[in-house]
């Protein structure tokens, strides 16, 4: 029932600070018994993440963390067991990283009209090229010594209303959970705590997920309060959503939890690698 799993991870592919190997490495030491990387809108870690699993022998699930607007809304949607060569899967990141592209352009030109000079190239040298993250640009804020910390970045730069945002224009839900599916992995509604909507529309984000073929909620996250884990571990027992566990790992100095420290599923709830989609599509658990 409880496993020590973590199926919610970033590696420097996106916008972690660890490598997929170093990562890979860090959850077999923690005791991670089944762990998924889910960078941003790529697939470019999962090969090396895969090999680095066989080789400490951690039993590893191929996953992504897709961008999406739903209702001029950003929602991230966890895509897992997937087939990382898919074709219209590949083709819809290469679609969102072409965006992270144009918004990085005009989230610099905005941050160069609030005073900071050559924001673009300054973010860039903290992405390895592969996605263009508004962390890197709270990186490099915080290194020109405008903010203390990444967190306080956003607060002050990189949300709504701030001087650095703009807003998104990713996949649908509907084209996220079409890619995921044809990609035979299992969509996961990421974080659903975190997400400032009013408890009315995230119902609705649920509904319109649940008629899509989405199945699970991760209302275990490194990025929720117990509480909250409570209350999304009720809302996915009325809707009979199985539910996910992951810390949204993203280095080993974040403000979110480390990689497999996570609190159990409680009793009377279904985890998702319990699932039969689960034992179809990824394989049985212990
Ligand atoms: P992006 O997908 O480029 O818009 O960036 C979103 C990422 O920024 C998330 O995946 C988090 O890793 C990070 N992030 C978002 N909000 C915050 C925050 N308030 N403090 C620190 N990191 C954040
Ligand atoms: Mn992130
Ligand atoms: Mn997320
Ligand atoms: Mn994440």
């Amino acid at each position: 029932m409880n496993l020590r799993c973590d199926l919610h991870s970033h590696s420097t592919v996106s916008d972690g600070t660890l490598t997929p190997t170093e990562l890979v490495v860090r959850a077999h030491d923690n005791g991670v018994e089944m762990f998924a990387l889910t960078d941003h809108d790529t697939t470019e870690g999962l090969h090396e993440a895969a090999q680095a699993a066989e080789k400490v022998g951690l039993p590893f699930v191929p996953g992504i963390e897709l961008s999406v607007t739903w209702s001029h809304q950003t929602i991230h949607i966890v895509g897992l067991g997937i087939n990382r060569d898919d074709v219209a899967l590949n083709q819809g990141l290469k679609g969102l990283r072409e965006f992270r592209e144009e918004r990085g352009a005009k989230i610099a030109h905005k941050l160069e009209k609030a005073g900071f000079v050559d924001a673009l190239e300054g973010a860039k040298k903290y992405s390895n090229g592969e996605i263009l993250s508004r962390t890197h640009f709270a990186q490099y804020i915080v290194e020109q010594g405008k903010a203390k910390d990444v967190r306080q970045v956003f607060k002050r730069y990189l949300v709504n209303g701030k001087p650095g945002y703009v807003a998104g224009q990713w996949a649908s839900l509907e084209e996220a959970l079409a890619w995921i599916h044809g990609a035979g992995g299992i969509a996961v509604i990421a974080h659903p705590a975190r997400y400032k909507i009013s408890a009315t529309r995230l119902r609705q984000l649920i509904s319109e997920f649940k008629e899509l073929g989405g199945l699970g909620f991760e209302a275990i996250s490194g990025s929720h309060s117990p509480d909250e884990e409570q209350r999304m571990t009720q809302l996915a027992n009325q809707f009979e959503l199985f539910i996910s566990k992951g810390s949204d790992f993203h280095s080993p100095d974040s403000i979110y939890r480390e990689l497999g420290a996570m609190q159990d599923i409680q009793a009377g709830s279904i985890p998702l690698w319990h699932s039969n989609a689960w034992k179809e599509k990824i394989g049985e658990v212990k």
